[in-house]
Parts: structure tokens; sequence; C-alpha cells
């Protein structure tokens, strides 16, 4: 899938004085409408850096137009769908730091946008879990992960102590975390909640296809899934506006040319 990942600049209006936007999703004019279920992490790398962070939506202006705002907007094809994901940020087009932002942050995720494997453990497998141990980079997730379920992944002799990271509801991933990284194992504090191991697939499910493999049942809990076509709020996974529907619709439906 590396070699569909594309970059480009897309016309659209609606940014704010002082705020970058990251989306939900855009309309690429080569791709249609393009998912960022990877939003909750860009937003969160994004902050922090002299503007305001919004999530949400632009109005994306039509290929003719030129717009207030600008997006960066870097996507990729999933192999097993055909479907582009991807990831945006908009900033004001008279705006050159915040354009300046939206480029870096961008270019940073669309560096590593691959495929993966979550390795997922909940810790009760005992101390020294096969998956963790041979993961490339252990995330601990949960607000406060228990003494005994993160023990496996911070002990000392652990041959990964040094690529482990604590993700909580901020969502707080540097992409330098994933840089080359393919077997991402994730261990489950005690109380993590179900919302947040879904949000934290499907985002990394949004920087390139994730195969979910873990070593606890699929009822242990957490409710935890493959990644799915709905998101985390319940939204479908490739929900786009009424008027992009359409027009996808009628690409998958119909062998006329659409105008
Ligand atoms: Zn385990």
């Amino acid at each position: 899938m590396g070699r569909t990942r594309i970059l480009v600049w897309l016309a659209a209006s609606g940014v704010r004085q002082g705020e970058i936007v990251v989306l939900h999703c855009f309309r690429d004019p080569h791709r249609g409408w393009v998912p960022s279920p990877a939003a909750p992490l860009v937003a969160a790398h994004a902050s922090g850096r002299g503007r305001e962070v919004r999530t949400g939506d632009l109005d994306m202006a039509s290929e003719a137009q030129t717009g207030s705002a600008t997006v960066c907007a870097a996507s990729y094809i999933d192999p097993r769908t055909g479907l582009p994901a991807g990831v945006a940020i908009g900033a004001r087009a008279d705006d050159a730091g915040a354009m300046a932002i939206a480029r870096d942050v961008t270019e940073s995720w669309m560096a590593v946008m691959r495929s993966r494997r979550l390795l997922l453990c909940n810790g009760r497998c005992g101390s020294g879990c096969p998956r963790i141990d041979s993961s490339d980079v252990v995330f601990v997730v949960g607000d406060a992960p228990a003494e005994e379920a993160c023990g496996s992944a911070v002990r000392p002799e652990h041959p990964r102590a040094a690529a482990t990271h604590f993700v909580d509801e901020r969502m707080a991933v540097a992409p330098e975390w994933l840089a080359g990284r393919r077997d991402v194992g994730a261990v489950l504090g005690e109380n993590v909640r179900a919302t947040l191991v879904r949000t934290l697939i499907s985002a990394l499910d949004g920087l390139g296809p994730v195969v979910v493999d873990p070593c606890v049942p699929r009822d242990g809990g957490v409710g935890i899934q493959e990644p799915s076509s709905v998101d985390a709020k319940g939204n479908p996974r490739h929900r786009v506006p009424v008027s992009g529907r359409q027009s996808a619709v009628a690409r998958a439906s119909s062998p006329r040319p659409t105008s």
C-alpha cells in the first residue's frame, strides 16, 4: 500500500482565524471522499503548536474554485477494500504559520502509514507475554494501568523496554513511535475503557491496514474487535457528506460515467 500514498493540497473554506482543523473526512479530486479515522491521533499531535486545534469537517471547494483555506491531505488505498483513507489538516490560506503546521503534522503521519499487526494483551496471560515480548513497540493503554497489567510491558528485562509508551484518553501518540514498526503490542490496563481501545484500534487502522491479534478471548471484557466499518462513536467509518455519498453510490452502482 506504500506506493499508493499521496500528499495533496486542496482548497476549502470555513477555517477561523487562529485555528487549524483536523478533518474527519475530506474530498480528494481523484480518490473521492476520504475518511480519516486517525483524526484523534492527528489532533493530539497537532496541539500545543500555537494554534487552536478543532476536529471537524470543512466545506471542500470544487477543483475550479479557490478557497479561503487550504487542506494538506495525505491518503493511501487500503488493499483490503480498495477504498482510500488518510489524514488531513485545514489552515487559513493567509496564515503561513498554520499552513506550515498542517504540512509538518500531515507529513509526519504520512511517513508512518503502513500495514501493521496489533497484538492485544490484557495482562491475564501472565508475565512475559510472548506477543508483547515480540512486539516492535508497546503501548500501555488506559488511564491508570494496573501494575500487573503493565508488568509484562515495563519490566526492565523486557526486550522492548525502551519502546514502551503510555496511551490514555488524550491519544497523545508521537508518529515516531510507529516509524518502521510493524508489530504494535498493546497492554490493556485493568480498567481501560472499551471506547479508548476501539478508538485506538480504529485510529491505527486509519494509518494502514491493521490485523488485530489478541492473546485474550474476544469476549475478554473490553469489546475487542477487528477494525470495522463502524468508528468509536458508532458512526460508519466511510461516512461521507450526503452529496459525496450520492456520487459514491452512483459510481458503485452504475456503469455509466457520472457527471
Ligand atoms: Zn498476553
